[in-house]
C-alpha cells in the first residue's frame, strides 16, 4: 500500500528521508507535488490532522509553492488559511486549464470524469495504473483538483459545468472534450501581467535608515543580478505627489519586491494594488519580525510564501531572492550601464 499524503491524503510515490543525517522527509504527491515535511510536523499532523477544508486549501496553496518546507509552525499557520470564494477558485481552475492548453481549439480531456475516476480509485493497490488511468493523466487531473481547491468532486463539478461553463460561459463541451471559448480567451488576457516587457522591480518597504541600507546593499544587488532595474520611491527626486508616482511605478513594473519589515501599512496598500492589476509580488520580511508578536504580518497575507531574511545574513538574502526572481518571473536583460 502507498503511503498516504499527510495534507491532501491521496497517495504519494516518494515518502522518504531527505538525505542522510537529516529528520526531515521529501515527500511527492500526485496532487500537492513535492514538499519536505520536518519530523515534528509530521508528528503534528498525525496527531492533529488536517479537516477537509484545511487540506483542500493547503493543498492548492502547495500547488503555487513547490519543494516548501514545512515546520510545525508553518502547519499551525497554514492550517488557518482562508478558504477562497467560489469566484476565485473557478478563476484557479481556468487559469491553469488555460495554461496547460495554451493552444486556441486544443481538445482538453474531460477532466471532470478523469478525477471521479481517480478518486474512485485511489485506494486500490494498483493506482495510479488501473482502469485507463496512468501516472500522467493521474497527475493531469489532481494539479486541476488541487488548484481548484475544491473539497469534493461535487464541488469541483460545480466550478467546471455550473460554473466555468454554464455561467461564465469560458469553457464549452463539445461530445468527450471540453474547449475554451473565444470569451474564454479574453477572460485569459486578462488575468495576465500586463508588464510582461518591462524591466523595473519596484520595491515596496518602509523608509527607515537601517532598513534602507540593507535594501541598497542586498534587495538591490539580486534584483540587478536577475537583471532588473530596481525601483525605490524614496531614491528620486520628484515635483508630483509621491502616492501619484509610487502608483505610476507600480503601474509600469515587471513585478514587486515587498518588505513587510516593521509591518508599514503603506507596503500592503503598494501590494495590494499591484496585486489588482496582476503584477507579481515577492513577499520578504526580517524573520525576527515575521515571527515576534508585536509586528506580526497581517493574517491575509498568511496566504503567501515568505522569504524569511536576517540581518547579518545579507548575501544569503541576496542569492536566495536573485534565485526566487529567476524562477518566477524569470531572467531579465537589463545592464546596470543601461542606467
Ligand atoms: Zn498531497
Amino acid at each position: 500500500m502507498k503511503k498516504e499524503c499527510p495534507i491532501c491524503f491521496f497517495p504519494t510515490y516518494y515518502y522518504d528521508v531527505l538525505g542522510s543525517g537529516t529528520h526531515n522527509y521529501k515527500i511527492r504527491c500526485y496532487k500537492c507535488g513535492e514538499y519536505i515535511l520536518g519530523d515534528e510536523a509530521e508528528y503534528y499532523l498525525k496527531e492533529n490532522p488536517l479537516d477537509l477544508q484545511e487540506s483542500s486549501n493547503l493543498s492548492g496553496w502547495l500547488t503555487s509553492n513547490q519543494n516548501f518546507t514545512f515546520y510545525r509552525q508553518d502547519i499551525i499557520r497554514l492550517r488557518k488559511l482562508k478558504s477562497l470564494y467560489a469566484d476565485e477558485k473557478a478563476e484557479l481552475l481556468f487559469r491553469e486549464i488555460a495554461k496547460k492548453y495554451p493552444t486556441p481549439g486544443d481538445n482538453i480531456p474531460d477532466i471532470f470524469q478523469l478525477i471521479s475516476k481517480i478518486v474512485d480509485l485511489r485506494r486500490k493497490e494498483e493506482f495510479p495504473n488501473i482502469g485507463g488511468l496512468n501516472e500522467n493523466n493521474v497527475k493531469l487531473g489532481l494539479c486541476f483538483y488541487a488548484h481548484s481547491r475544491s473539497q469534493s468532486i461535487k464541488e469541483f463539478g460545480y466550478l467546471l459545468i455550473t460554473y466555468l461553463i454554464e455561467h461564465k460561459g469560458i469553457l464549452i463541451k463539445d461530445g468527450n472534450y471540453f474547449r475554451i471559448t473565444p470569451n474564454g480567451w479574453s477572460f485569459f488576457n486578462h488575468l495576465q501581467n500586463p508588464n510582461q516587457a518591462s524591466s523595473i522591480a519596484f520595491i515596496a518597504m518602509k523608509f527607515e535608515e537601517k532598513l534602507k541600507e540593507y535594501s541598497d546593499d542586498w534587495f538591490e544587488t539580486a534584483i540587478k543580478n536577475a537583471g532588473y532595474r530596481p525601483i525605490r520611491i524614496d531614491k528620486y527626486e520628484h515635483i508630483n505627489l509621491i502616492d501619484d508616482e509610487i502608483i505610476a511605478n507600480i503601474r509600469k513594473s515587471k513585478f514587486i519586491i515587498a518588505d513587510f519589515t516593521y509591518n508599514s501599512p503603506g507596503v500592503y496598500y503598494e501590494t495590494g494594488y499591484a496585486r489588482g492589476l496582476n503584477i507579481p509580488v515577492i513577499n520578504l520580511c526580517n524573520k525576527e519580525c515575521f515571527e515576534s508578536e508585536e509586528n506580526k504580518v497581517h493574517f491575509d497575507t498568511n496566504h503567501y510564501q515568505f522569504l524569511l531574511w536576517e540581518w547579518d545574513k545579507g548575501e544569503d538574502l541576496s542569492n536566495r531572492l536573485k534565485t526566487k526572481i529567476e524562477a518566477t518571473i524569470g531572467k531579465g536583460d537589463f545592464l546596470e550601464s543601461d542606467g
